[in-house]
């Protein structure tokens, strides 16, 4: 929809108007009021440059979009009726709980093993663990393929899916050569377009799912949206949104804690929402509060940081992982919850 700056349109601006839009296959519909006309755009109105170049003429106000900028993430789109499996557990029927350490210590591997059957007892659907970790200082530890196996070990042990974040093609192709279940997206990553891209592709036409961190940085909810939506238009709708706190404007949290955008985000669209409390809060003691809230707020699932001991962990383990008691009474709480706003 064309709101000009005038309440009438000279013929020759208008001409100028129906040669853009016809360039991308649209055409315009005056709507005239008493005082102002409009001109709606008839046909598919998400071309960037259309718009854009329309936005960008001296006599045109704005342009507002009536359309969904995400045809497949639609709750209109046909695959809104898409439910999502993992691990034999269908997000929406029973609140999905990952769990499990923030970075895995290969020089510790029976650590996270204890982890891994420790949070299976505390009622976790599956298992995360960092295999590859982005890090705020590049001189900290950054991963090493060798977890991989005992992230692996974790899956055979449990039975549980298992869950790792990949930044590059290297660390993809491992990670699905060895059967990583789901693939993570970070937050330093969910607008680089070339590894959703990459990732896109390689899950096509197989059962894996991805995580998506919101990114730290991401205004709008369609800018997340839009993100999942590229991942899924290579052709595998297994997408899970992720909201982990954005850029920290709090004193005391680690991020801003976004739980509270997940109305938001199940307006529009169908895809899941698992929220990740502990990069959100950042800290062991805000963490099952967050946790609750996010379920409150209508989340499908959490993802929770957790460590047989803490203090023994690499990575953010000792700041904010629970530890399995902990995330037992969290899980538990959580899913009383769950099950008093949606039975
Ligand atoms: C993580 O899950 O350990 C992690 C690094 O997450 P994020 O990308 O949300 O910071
Ligand atoms: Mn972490």
């Amino acid at each position: 929809m064309i709101l000009p700056k005038a309440n009438r349109l000279s013929p020759d601006q208008v001409s100028v108007l129906d040669a853009i839009v016809a360039e991308f296959g649209c055409r315009l519909q005056p709507i005239e009021g008493a005082v102002r006309t409009i001109y709606a755009i008839v046909g598919d109105e998400r071309h960037e440059l259309m718009i854009n170049r329309l936005e960008g003429l001296d006599f045109v106000e704005r342009v507002d979009r009536i359309q969904s900028p995400h045809k497949l993430m639609d709750l209109r789109s046909d695959l809104a009726s898409h439910r999502i499996t993992i691990g034999g557990v269908t997000l929406g029927q029973k609140l999905f709980v990952i769990a499990g350490q923030c970075t895995i210590d290969p020089k510790n591997p029976q650590l996270f093993l204890e982890t891994a059957h420790a949070v299976k007892e505390a009622g976790a659907d599956a298992i995360r663990g960092g295999v590859w970790k982005p890090r705020t200082n590049p001189y900290s530890y950054q991963g090493d393929d060798s977890a991989l196996e005992i992230l692996m070990e974790a899956h055979r042990q449990t039975g549980l899916p298992v869950d790792a974040e990949v930044m590059d093609d290297h660390q993809l192709k491992l990670a699905l050569e060895a059967g990583v279940h789901t693939l993570q997206v970070g937050a330093r990553n969910a607008l680089n377009y070339s590894l959703l891209r990459a990732i896109g592709a390689a899950v096509a036409g197989r059962d894996n799912a991805v995580l998506l961190k919101r990114g730290m940085h991401m205004g709008p909810v369609s800018e997340f949206i839009s993100a999942a939506e590229y991942i899924v238009s290579f052709g595998n709708p297994n997408v899970l949104l992720c909201p982990r706190g954005t850029a920290p404007t709090l004193d005391g949290y680690r991020n801003h804690p976004d739980e509270s955008i997940t109305p938001l985000l199940k307006e529009r669209t169908w895809a899941p929402v698992v929220v990740d409390p502990s990069h959100s809060v950042g800290k062991a003691a805000y963490v099952p509060a967050c946790a609750l809230a996010a379920v409150a707020y209508g989340a499908d699932g959490l993802c929770i940081e957790s460590h047989v001991q803490p203090a023994k962990g690499i990575g953010d383990d000792p700041k904010q992982s629970l530890t399995p008691d902990v995330l037992a009474t969290t899980i538990t709480r959580a899913r009383a919850l769950w099950s008093t706003l949606r039975g």
